[in-house]
């Protein structure tokens, strides 16, 4: 007999409540179900990418962060509310200190079924050191942001990256059997010289390739986001000048488009925020390393889940706090590049929540 059964029998009608209460889905006002939580583990990272951090950034101190077991705890409550899919992310998740021990732990989600997948988005410099770990744990993918194959160029956009590190990381996960994918930022002036030879390297190595359209997050000073913008669609306009790309049905619970690049047999995603809605089948929310969730990522509205954590050691109290979370995430977002607000409309970096 089931839990509920059991106390519907007992006519338990307190407890009755509890547990439907524990094994109801997310679903927010708009019926989409909650079922991907990404997860910012740190705000630090070993890089300094000239459209996501300013070279001086000023870091969270240490008792605001949630520690490793605060992040199990925290993710593990999501888990129990039917997430099925939990993206480590930052900063950079690989730089934190131990963070094998956090992927340990959340494995036993993936061991019993509850979890689908488990999986993490790096800027690659530290794939060298832990692709077998991450393999043994579970992890099957591995999302690794790349923007150029040229090693000069690499190094003025990541300021601090070192271009063969990333190239033997990469090559670690691959060894270690993980599924790689590239992401690449597009950035006028900067690499559309180069999305044909990303192309080509993704389809001879059997990467799959997205391509993010720069959004106007945070203040990161220099130049402005809008000289460096450059719409998908002429990306793709591009590409299809050398390529040809099929869309195809193709969904990896992200916001990305799917085409099959018919030369190479590779997968071409477009992840186009600015340019096109994808809210409406919108089944994501963001924690940031502070405990901080974002039910949208172009919107500020925010729950703060670190109070219920660290108030109480009741998980139903954390729980009543996530689902009334998510009772408030909006229809959709308001992102804005013009010439008037090139700040954009969100003030926060991508590194607090983790793009
Ligand atoms: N450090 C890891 C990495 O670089 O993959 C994970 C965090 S990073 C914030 C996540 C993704 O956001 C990366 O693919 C990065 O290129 C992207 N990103 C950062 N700032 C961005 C911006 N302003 N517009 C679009 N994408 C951005
Ligand atoms: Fe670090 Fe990733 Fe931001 Fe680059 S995009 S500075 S690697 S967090």
């Amino acid at each position: 007999m089931t839990e509920t059964a059991a106390a519907g029998q007992r006519g338990d009608r307190g407890n009755l409540d509890k547990v439907n209460a524990a094994i109801a889905p997310l679903i927010d006002p708009f019926q989409r179900q909650i079922s991907y939580l990404r997860v910012s583990v740190t705000d630090r990272c070993d890089f300094r990418c000239v459209y996501c951090m300013s070279e001086d950034m000023t870091f969270l101190p240490k008792r605001e962060v949630l520690s490793l077991e605060e992040l199990d705890r925290l993710c593990s409550a999501f888990v129990g509310l039917g997430v099925r899919k939990l993206r480590m992310t930052g900063g950079d998740p690989l730089v934190r200190r131990d963070i094998m021990w956090l992927f340990r732990r959340l494995s036993r989600h993936l061991d019993s079924g509850a979890l689908e997948e488990l999986t993490l988005t790096t800027n690659g410099s530290q794939l060298g050191r832990f692709s077998q770990d991450l393999a043994a744990m579970g992890v099957k993918r591995v999302n690794v942001s790349i923007d150029t194959l040229d090693p000069d160029k690499f190094a003025a956009i990541t300021r601090w990256g070192r271009f063969e590190q990333v190239m033997e990381g990469i090559a670690a996960a691959k060894a270690a059997g993980l599924a790689v994918k590239i992401n690449a930022v597009a950035l006028k002036g900067v690499n559309d010289d180069e999305v044909h030879k990303l192309v080509q390297w993704c389809g001879d190595e059997g990467f799959d390739l997205t391509f993010i359209e720069v959004m106007p997050m945070g203040d990161i000073g220099g130049e402005t986001r809008l000289d460096q913008y450059w719409p998908l669609s002429m990306l793709r306009g591009e590409l299809e000048s050398r390529w040809t790309l099929e869309d195809i049905d193709y969904k990896t619970g992200g916001p990305a488009r799917y085409a099959r690049c018919r030369e190479t047999g590779g997968r071409i995603g477009f992840i186009t925020p600015l340019t096109h809605n994808f809210c409406e089948s919108c089944n994501r929310v963001r924690l940031t390393c502070t405990g901080t969730l974002y039910m949208c990522l172009g919107q500020e509205d925010a729950a703060d889940l670190r109070a219920p954590l660290r108030d109480s050691d009741d998980d139903a109290v954390l729980e009543a706090a996530i689902r009334d979370a998510i009772s408030r995430k909006p229809k959709g977002h308001d992102f804005i590049i013009d010439r008037r607000r090139q700040q954009g409309v969100s003030s926060r970096h991508m590194s607090v929540t983790g793009g």
